[in-house]
Order: C-alpha cells, then sequence, then structure tokens
C-alpha cells in the first residue's frame, strides 16, 4: 500500500491555474475515502511561494520540485519530475488536468510509470479501495465507468467539473531535487495570446458562435455579451476553419472541452463532434433560427430566432441586470 493521492498542479507565468485547486480538493477527497494523504506536485522554476495555497485547498503535503530546466514547459523534464516524485513517495493515485499540458504530460507519465489511465474524466471515487473514474466515451454519446489495474491508478479530470473547496489548512511543503537530464526538445520560443483574454477551458460563461455568425465581424455582437458577462467568445469549428476565430477558441472533439456554468451557443448547429466539447457545460442555452437544429436537444433553453435580433436583446437585458 502506497502513501497517497498525489496530483499535479498547474502553473502558469508564476501563477496556479484554477484547476489546480480542484485537483486539490478532489485529491482530499479521494484521500480520505482512502484513509491516505493528499499530495501536490508542483514543477517549475521559483515556484516554491505557490506551495501553500494548494494546501488551503486540501493538500497535506506539496512537493515543490524547483529548477530552471522546467521552464519554460516541456514533456521530458516535466515527466522526469513528476514521475519521480510520485515512485519515491509511494502514489497509489495520480490525477492530472484535461487540459493541453495535462494531456500531452500525462501520455509521457503512463508509459514512464507503465500504468494505466482514465482521461479527461467528469466523475471520480474510491470503491474497494479503488479509482473508479467516470469518462466520455464515443465522443460523449455515452460515459464509462474505468478502474485502472496499473500502480498508481491514473486520471486527468476536466477542469471547471470538479469543485474547489477552500478548507483553510495549510499543507506542509517539501522541496524536492530532480536531477533533470536535458531532453531531445528546445523551446526556442513560446508565442502567447493576447494579454487579458480568458482562455475558454477557465470561463465561467462562454458565449460561442458558429457559421450563422456569417463572418468574422459577426462575433462582434459576442464579444459584447461575452464582455457584460465577464465570459470567453468561443467557436464551432466551421467559425475557426472559416478564419473568423483562432483556433485557440474551438470547442469540440478537435478543439478544447469545456465545462462552464453557461453555454450560449449561437448560429451552431449542435453537430455531436461540438456537442463533445460542451456537453459538460452546466447550462447550456442556444439562439438558432431552425427549430430543428440538434443543439436544441440538449439545450437547458432554447430561443428559435435570428441571432442578430436576439443576442444584442440579450446584451441590453444583461447590461440592466449586471447594472
Ligand atoms: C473529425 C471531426 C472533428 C470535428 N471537430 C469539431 C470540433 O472540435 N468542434 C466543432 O464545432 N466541430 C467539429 N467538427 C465539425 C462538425 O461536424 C460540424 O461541421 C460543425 O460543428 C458545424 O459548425 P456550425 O454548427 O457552426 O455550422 P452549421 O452546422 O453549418 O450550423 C450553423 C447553424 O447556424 C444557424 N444559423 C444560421 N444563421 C443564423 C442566424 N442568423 N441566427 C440564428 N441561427 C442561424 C443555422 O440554422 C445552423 O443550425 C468536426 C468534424 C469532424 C469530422
Amino acid at each position: 500500500m502506497g502513501n497517497g493521492v498525489f496530483f499535479v498542479a498547474e502553473q502558469r507565468d508564476g501563477a496556479l491555474r484554477k484547476v489546480s485547486f480542484e485537483l486539490a480538493s478532489t485529491a482530499r477527497k479521494l484521500a480520505d475515502a482512502l484513509g491516505v494523504e493528499a499530495c501536490g506536485i508542483i514543477c517549475g522554476s521559483g515556484v516554491s511561494g505557490l506551495a501553500a495555497d494548494l494546501g488551503k485547498y486540501g493538500a497535506d503535503k506539496v512537493f515543490v520540485v524547483d529548477n530552471a530546466a522546467l521552464e519554460p514547459y516541456t514533456t521530458s523534464a516535466h515527466t522526469q519530475a513528476v514521475a519521480t516524485v510520485a515512485k519515491d513517495n509511494g502514489a497509489v493515485i495520480l490525477l492530472l488536468a484535461a487540459s493541453a499540458q495535462g494531456k500531452d504530460l500525462s501520455a509521457r507519465l503512463v508509459g514512464k510509470l507503465a500504468t494505466g489511465m482514465a482521461s479527461d474524466c467528469t466523475e471520480v471515487r474510491i470503491d474497494g479501495g479503488k479509482l473508479v473514474a467516470t469518462r466520455p466515451m464515443y465522443s460523449g454519446k455515452c460515459f464509462g465507468e474505468v478502474v485502472i489495474a496499473g500502480s498508481p491508478q491514473m486520471a486527468s479530470l476536466r477542469p471547471n467539473v470538479f469543485t474547489a473547496v477552500e478548507s483553510g489548512k495549510a499543507g506542509a511543503v517539501t522541496s524536492v531535487n530532480v536531477a533533470i537530464e536535458p531532453g531531445k526538445v528546445k523551446v526556442l520560443e513560446v508565442v502567447k495570446e493576447a494579454s487579458g483574454k480568458v482562455d475558454v477551458t477557465e470561463a465561467n460563461v462562454i458565449v460561442s458562435g458558429g457559421r450563422g455568425m456569417k463572418d468574422a465581424a459577426g462575433f462582434a455582437v459576442l464579444e459584447e455579451l461575452a464582455g457584460v458577462l465577464g465570459g470567453a467568445v468561443g467557436a464551432s469549428r466551421a467559425a475557426v476553419d472559416a478564419g473568423w476565430r483562432a483556433q485557440s477558441d474551438q470547442v469540440g472533439q478537435t478543439g478544447k472541452v469545456v465545462s462552464p456554468n453557461l453555454y450560449i451557443a449561437c448560429g451552431i448547429s449542435g453537430a455531436i463532434q461540438h456537442l463533445a466539447g460542451m456537453s459538460s457545460s452546466k447550462y447550456i442555452v442556444a439562439v438558432n433560427k431552425d427549430a430543428e437544429a440538434p443543439i436544441f436537444a440538449r439545450a437547458d433553453y432554447g430561443i428559435v430566432d435570428d441571432l442578430f435580433k436576439v443576442v444584442p436583446a440579450l446584451t441590453a437585458e444583461c447590461k440592466k441586470l449586471v447594472g
């Protein structure tokens, strides 16, 4: 029997990402069910100061691997750091975020630790001393329960689905030295998104547009509504392929998987590949002039009308509510 439920905290530019707190609180729950400790792993350069915050969300211990070789992120360096900490400290479960970075890292870690993983999980629980993970299959058409036979049992958790609970406690922080072997990949340049833009995977509200937006300029009405609601603008693949939005805005099977509290789909038909990326949103509102559009089958609220009439009216009403 190992010693803990471990999770890999994600940080960017010296700040913990929201999903790291969701991982900490979920690890806490699982650790309580097993009667073991919840342990965080944080890797990077100059990241020691971030460890205390993870304790507040449920980590009993936080292992910090602070090494210049870990910044900027590379799969090889982070795999070495996380695998070493997990192995040396007896991780029985290892959780990561199902984010772009988490997906990249988990694939290599599974190989390095010679175990198995359930990806993009929407629920996790302990049954008979084992992790049981619920994950989407066939682009979200159904959900399956998975038990990983290897150890540690690995799972990546879909951001925004699990609740971060502040406990107010402080976890013990341990610095770990890991000798990082140089990898075969060298990062030459990191091209960042324009600052201030909320990433769709972290937004609580997403206003998304599809082919029904007509052109790139059509998205101005969605930008305005998203601005009033403090949300982000997403897009269907049709809108991205047309060059109206950046690929980083794409929601769906080949885009990002999002779980906001509110997803407003405008001029999006609701193809299965789009639904795969947003059907776990808490509330879905669809605006479409075609009453037969498949999106209405998944929507909690539907408006059948021209979005260029509906969205400005919604924005005006929301402005009144928000004040
Ligand atoms: C392997 C694969 C992966 C894919 N991955 C993704 C993915 O990640 N994400 C994704 O989104 N798609 C993905 N697709 C594409 C997907 O199959 C659909 O083609 C795409 O989602 C359609 O985008 P859309 O809903 O914007 O366009 P359409 O299906 O053309 O729908 C446009 C909708 O806008 C409505 N509309 C038009 N004008 C107005 C108006 N003025 N007011 C209100 N409504 C209006 C129409 O009634 C229609 O329902 C993938 C496809 C494949 C094969």
